[in-house]
């Protein structure tokens, strides 16, 4: 491959955000260069993997077999006192994906539809003229390059650099990203591969929880997520509940990952001059569960079409590129804001309050809730339990 010295567009990063929005510019018909710096796309994964049968439907995802380690058809989530809520589908109703496959199909797709993906191509800088981004600066197999486009797109990730460099406000703060940390473990007792299990409490996993995540009948993505500065390191916490847990305990831990999962702190604001902020370097995550591969896609076939247009209208100005951010908050934005009220409430809950919650919610109530959906009911059970102040707080009631 032919390396240019200026493209219509670049794409800083190839997980799912990056390789999205590749796709939907190259089919478009724009010249497109993705900038990966790793040296394999997809590699190391930094996931737990899972993917909702609802989100392969919605984003019409022909997802190859091989992208699949494990159907799952069931799920369990534990409240502090160890009581369950089942939860039983008719079908399929999720996945746990191989990351590190699945992230190469969706780069496949975008050189496919005609983009240029490179990889150990290391971004450092954004080259910046007129209040314009016009490009970018990067180390490419140990060459420094500049490399000039109309429109740059930050895909890198939760730990973003490039929106901030071209002076977007991303800056997370500290309580709204969790600590997550993952261990794929061998030779350990799984009752049933098909199930996913959860496990809630401020003791297991001060605001987020520990999640059990099958990849064969004796597989699983073992990890947690917790908020940062809780006393206890999410090491800590992971490693304590493994030992807690006759299942778990005897297993090899084959793989370590570990990363921050933005869960909050939706911009209303995801573009500049030049510049469009796509996935996990622009919060797009569902705040309830720590997922993004979905939103990712989404928000990246998003910014594709409105990168398009404005290349087509020979605009890339904040204000052109504005119709990103109105389209993303009317498709996405509105029901992952109700989402994050969800987890407001549910992080000011004692493990008591909780625990009274399990005994009246159902399994479909609780997918409801990390959907944005049936907040009522949820608001009336806290009523009903004395929650009215937490409804209120985080605006429920
Ligand atoms: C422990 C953990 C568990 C998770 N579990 C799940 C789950 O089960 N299900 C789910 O849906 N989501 C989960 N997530 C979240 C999910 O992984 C992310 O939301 C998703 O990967 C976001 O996609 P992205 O393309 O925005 O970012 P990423 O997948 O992080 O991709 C960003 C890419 O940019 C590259 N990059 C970064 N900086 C540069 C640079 N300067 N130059 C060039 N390239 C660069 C990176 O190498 C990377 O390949 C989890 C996250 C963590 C940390």
């Amino acid at each position: 491959m032919q390396l240019k010295d200026s493209y219509d567009v670049i794409v800083v990063g190839a997980g799912p955000a990056g390789s999205s929005t590749a796709e939907a510019c190259a089919k478009q018909g724009l010249d497109v260069l993705v900038l990966e710096r790793n040296q394999e796309v997809g590699v190391p994964k930094r996931c737990g993997e899972g993917l909702s049968h609802n989100a392969v439907m919605r984003l019409k995802l022909d997802l190859p077999k091989k992208c699949i380690a494990q159907e799952i058809n069931c799920a369990i989530v534990y409240a502090p006192n160890m009581k369950r809520i089942d939860i039983k589908f008719e079908g399929t109703e999720g996945y746990i994906l191989e990351r590190k496959i699945f992230d190469k199909w969706l780069a496949y797709n975008a050189a496919r539809a005609g983009a240029n993906i490179l990889t150990k191509a290391f971004v450092h800088g954004v080259i910046k003229s007129d209040g314009f981004v016009k490009g970018v600066a990067a180390t490419i197999m140990d060459e420094e390059r500049e490399i000039r486009s109309k429109i740059v797109v930050a895909a890198d990730g939760a730990e973003s650099l490039i929106a901030r460099k071209a002076g977007l406000r991303t800056n997370k703060k500290l309580n709204l990203v969790d600590s997550g940390l993952q261990y794929e473990m061998g030779n350990i007792k799984l009752e049933n591969p098909k199930r996913i299990e959860l496990y809630f409490g401020n003791n297991i996993a001060k605001r987020g929880y520990v999640w059990i995540f099958p990849k064969g009948k004796d597989i699983a993505n073992v990890g947690v997520g917790i908020v940062p500065g809780s006393g206890k390191t999410a090491k800590q916490y992971l490693d304590a509940f493994i030992e807690s847990c006759d299942e778990l305990r005897n297993g090899s831990i084959i793989e370590v990952n570990g990363g921050c999962v933005p869960v909050g702190g939706l911009m209303k604001n995801m573009v500049a001059n030049g510049l469009v902020c796509v996935g996990d370097s622009a919060n797009q995550v569902n705040p309830i569960h720590g997922g993004g591969i979905a939103e990712s896609i989404s928000a990246g076939r998003i910014a594709g079409d409105v990168i398009a247009r404005a290349i087509d209208a020979n605009d890339f100005s904040a204000r052109f590129l504005e119709k990103y951010n109105k389209i993303w908050w009317k498709e996405r934005g509105e029901k992952l804001q109700r989402v994050e009220k969800v987890r407001e409430a549910f992080e000011k809950m004692s493990d008591g309050q909780l625990n009274d919650l399990i005994d009246v919610l159902s399994g479909e109530d609780l997918v409801a809730f990390t959907r944005g959906n049936n907040l009522l009911k949820l608001a009336r059970v806290m009523i009903k339990y004395n929650m009215k102040g937490i409804a209120r707080a985080v605006g429920l009631g």
